[in-house]
C-alpha cells in the first residue's frame, strides 16, 4: 500500500465513514457507482473490487465480463450531503481487466493515455471547464418544461432560486476539494453556468463528472430539476461545455510567446490547427447525441464552423484576452464540446487532436475576423472555412474514417461509440415530431 492509500484508511477511521462509493464512468459518460464497507478497503486498494462488466453501457462483451475497480486513492472526498450521519466518501476507480491489465474499455483509462502521450512530446493539459445547465420547476413531463426563472445573461435574480442553488452547489463542490472560478446566469431562463478552476486534465475530467453530479443532487435537494441537455428550447441558448486548455513544458506555459500575435507561441498556433484539422472527427464524441446537433445548428452563440479567432465567439476556438503578465494563463477555448459530454473521452480526443497538430507542424490558417453565422455559403467557402457536421449521423460518418479517433480512443471504445451512435440515430429517424404533425395536421 503507498502512503495516499495509508491517509486514506486513517481518514476512514478518524471519520467514522461508514460506506465508501466507488465511482466509475461508462462509455456513454454516466457515473457509475457501488458502496463498499471500510473493512474492504485494504482488499480494494491491493486487488480491487470484481464487478460485472457486461452489464456497463460499452465495459466488456458477455463472454468476459469479470471487471475490477481499483480505486484511485488521490481522489478521496467526503461526500458534502453525508457528512455527520453515517458518513459516506467516494473514489474515483481505475477499471482493470482480470489479468490485472488496464482495461481498453474504461473511459478515465483512454484519457490517461492520451495525457502520457502528451507527456511523452513533452507536454502537460490543463484544462478549464465551462459548465452550462438548465433548472427546471419539477414535475417535468413532455407538454411541461417549466424553467424556475426569467432571467437571462448576468442578471441578477432578486430571491431568485438560482443564485442560492448556485451558492449550496459551489459550497458542495469546494468541500469536495473542487475550486469554482465563476459562476453566474446564462443567456436562457433557467439556465446557469459555474466554472472550474483549471487543474490537470485527468482531476478536470474527474472534476466535472463529480461538479454535474453534485448539481442534480443539489438541484433535487431544493425542489429542482437541473439538465445538461445540449438544446432544451428551441428559442433559447443551448447549454455548452468550453473547454479553455493550456500546455505546460515544465512551469512554462508552451501556448504563450511575447512576441507572438495574440502572444500565441508556434507550438499554440499548431495546438489550435491540430484542433481544427480533426474538429470534424471528434464530433461525435465532444457532441455524442442527436440532440448535440439542434444545439449546434440553432444558434445561441453555439458554434456550426471550423475556424479560429481571438474573442470572436463564432469561431469554433476563441483566443481569449488574458492580461499583460499572466502568461500563465494563455490558453483556447473550445467551444463545440457540449454539457452531455463524457469528459473522458472529449479531453482525450481534444487532446489527441491538438498535439497531432504540434506533431505534424500544421500551419494556422488565418483567423476568422467577421461573425461567420453572418456570412454567405460562397463567403465561407471562399475563405476554406468548413461547417462542423451537421448531425449525429454525418459526425458518425467521419469518425469511422478517422485513423486518429481509432487511435485515441482503442478500437474497442471507437467500435462502441460507434454503435451507439448509430443506435441512437435509428431510434431517432422513426419519430415522428411535434413538428410534422404541425405541418400536416395544423395541431401543435
Ligand atoms: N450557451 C452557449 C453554447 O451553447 C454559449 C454561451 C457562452 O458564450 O457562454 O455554447
Ligand atoms: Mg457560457
Ligand atoms: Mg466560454
Amino acid at each position: 500500500m503507498d502512503h495516499v492509500q495509508e491517509q486514506v484508511l486513517v481518514e476512514v477511521a478518524d471519520r467514522n465513514v461508514r460506506f465508501i462509493r466507488l465511482w466509475f464512468t461508462d462509455v456513454v459518460g454516466q457515473l457509475k457507482a457501488v458502496a463498499i464497507d471500510p473493512g474492504q478497503l485494504e482488499a480494494a486498494f491491493a486487488e480491487g473490487i470484481g464487478f460485472d462488466g457486461s452489464a456497463i453501457e460499452g465495459m466488456s462483451r458477455v463472454y468476459e465480463s469479470d471487471m475490477l475497480l481499483r480505486p484511485d486513492a488521490t481522489t478521496f472526498q467526503m461526500l458534502p450531503w453525508r457528512r455527520t450521519e453515517d458518513p459516506v466518501a467516494r473514489m474515483i476507480c481505475d477499471v482493470y481487466a482480470p489479468d490485472g491489465k488496464v482495461s481498453h474499455t474504461d473511459p478515465r483509462g483512454v484519457l490517461e493515455r492520451a495525457i502520457d502521450n502528451a507527456a511523452k512530446v513533452g507536454f502537460s493539459v490543463m484544462v478549464h471547464p465551462e459548465i452550462e445547465f438548465y433548472l427546471l420547476k419539477p414535475p417535468v413531463a413532455f407538454d411541461h418544461i417549466e424553467p424556475v426563472d426569467n432571467a437571462s445573461y448576468f442578471d441578477h435574480v432578486a430571491w431568485g432560486d438560482s443564485n442560492d442553488f448556485r451558492r449550496r452547489v459551489i459550497r458542495a463542490l469546494e468541500d469536495m476539494g473542487i475550486s469554482v472560478e465563476f459562476s453566474h446566469h446564462e443567456g436562457g431562463p433557467g439556465q446557469n453556468e459555474i466554472d472550474l478552476k483549471a487543474v490537470d486534465a485527468l482531476r478536470a475530467a474527474d472534476n466535472i463528472m463529480t461538479a454535474r453530479t453534485l448539481i442534480e443532487e443539489v438541484a433535487l435537494r431544493e425542489g429542482m430539476v437541473a439538465t445538461f441537455m445540449p438544446k432544451l428550447f428551441i428559442d433559447q441558448p443551448g447549454s455548452g461545455m468550453h473547454l479553455h486548455l493550456s500546455l505546460f513544458e515544465g512551469g512554462d506555459n508552451a501556448l504563450y510567446s511575447a512576441s507572438g500575435q495574440y502572444q500565441l507561441s508556434v507550438t499554440g498556433r499548431q495546438f489550435i490547427a491540430g484542433l481544427l484539422a480533426h474538429a470534424r472527427e471528434i464530433s461525435a464524441v465532444v457532441n455524442q447525441h442527436v440532440n448535440s446537433y439542434k444545439r449546434l445548428w440553432g444558434g445561441g452563440e453555439a458554434p456550426s464552423y471550423v475556424c479560429w479567432g481571438h474573442n470572436n465567439r463564432s469561431a469554433l476556438v476563441r483566443v481569449p484576452l488574458y492580461k499583460p503578465g499572466k502568461e500563465g494563463s494563455a490558453r483556447v477555448e473550445y467551444r463545440a464540446s457540449d454539457a452531455s459530454m463524457n469528459p473522458y473521452l472529449g479531453l482525450a480526443a481534444l487532446i489527441q487532436a491538438g498535439i497531432s497538430g504540434i506533431q505534424q507542424h500544421i500551419e494556422l490558417e488565418p483567423e476568422a475576423e467577421d461573425d461567420v453565422w453572418g456570412l454567405s455559403d460562397q463567403e465561407r467557402r471562399a475563405l476554406g472555412i468548413v461547417a462542423l457536421p451537421a448531425s449525429l449521423q454525418e459526425a458518425l460518418e467521419v469518425m469511422r474514417g478517422s485513423e486518429m479517433m481509432a487511435q485515441t480512443l482503442g478500437e474497442e471504445v471507437y467500435d462502441y461509440v460507434l454503435r451507439n451512435g448509430e443506435r441512437e440515430w435509428r431510434r431517432y429517424r422513426r419519430q415522428i415530431t411535434p413538428a410534422e404533425l404541425e405541418r400536416f395536421l395544423g395541431v401543435r
